[in-house]
């Protein structure tokens, strides 16, 4: 039983693929569940229209109608599940409470793509930042949004390493953050809260997953129950992809099942591989 629990249809603003194309790879690839987590990035749902990411005032509820048009479509072959993926909901309490309210959801990721008035990682130019300084920053709002209520996993704790390996060539000293880390890990334990396992940093300059085993055995050694597990497919072609490796990594790490969310209950399922 292999569940994909991050993935983006084309109602997010960087993905291609529609919820149906979605679930018919996942059935391809004899996935047991599909979550469609569709960006939804708190700060910027006050733009409107005028967001360089989409309207999110649109993009969520059609995300959810057609996660939901699916689910009906798909009944018996493959259990297509709500989710979203929530960015920075502490830097905008109003944002992310709105992107809340679009309506149900079995799941939410939540994430940090950006600090508050920066660009995403992604767009930074590494040569002439802190990235220490960077990473603390990172991490500390990682801490506050460990203790956000309104989500049920940790998306790709080590996100900004994709793009400072990628623009700087160099791999920061994550020890310098290990106590912020640890802190990040006792908060989700303290909350019944998961971390995720996303294994789109396998297929990236990074070769790992995020975070990467030495992460997620320490999240278990504090006590971690839950994990999660997603590929971040931004197309049809990346449902499921290296999800194995990923299952490989919490085995490894000690975990003997993962967590599929419905309803924001965790089934716990166990690793058989
Ligand atoms: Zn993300
Ligand atoms: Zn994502």
């Amino acid at each position: 039983m292999i569940c994909d629990s991050h993935t983006h249809s084309d109602n997010s603003f960087d993905a291609k693929s529609s919820v149906e194309e979605m679930c018919r790879a996942a059935i391809s690839q004899d996935l047991y569940a599909l979550t469609i987590t569709d960006h939804c990035e708190a700060p910027f749902i006050r733009f409107g229209a005028d967001c360089e990411f989409g309207c999110f005032d649109e993009l969520i509820p059609k995300s959810l109608e057609d996660t939901t048009r699916a689910a009906e479509q798909f009944s018996g072959k493959l259990k297509v599940l709500r989710g979203l993926e929530l960015g920075e909901p502490v830097q905008d309490s109003d944002g992310a409470e709105r992107a809340l309210s679009y309506g149900e959801y079995d799941f939410i990721l939540a994430s940090v793509h950006g600090l508050k008035n920066m660009l995403d990682f992604y767009y930074l130019d590494y040569t002439h930042i802190d990235i220490d300084d960077l990473l603390k920053k990172y991490f500390t709002e990682l801490c506050e949004t460990a203790e956000y209520p309104h989500f049920d996993s940790l998306a790709h704790l080590t996100y900004p390493l994709r793009y400072i390996i990628l623009r700087s060539g160099r791999m920061p000293d994550l020890s310098k953050h290990s106590d912020m880390i640890d802190e990040i890990f006792k908060i989700l334990i303290k909350n019944n809260k998961a971390l995720e396992i996303n294994v789109s940093g396998l297929f990236k300059e990074l070769k790992t997953t995020m975070p990467d085993i030495s992460f997620v055995r320490r999240f278990k050694e504090l006590g971690g129950k839950y994990i999660t597990l997603g590929t971040d497919a931004h197309s049809a072609d990346a449902v499921g992809k290296g999800l194995v490796q990923g299952l490989a990594v919490a085995k490894e790490a000690g975990f003997t099942h993962y967590a599929l969310y419905e309803n924001h209950i965790p089934q716990l399922i166990p690793i058989d591989i």
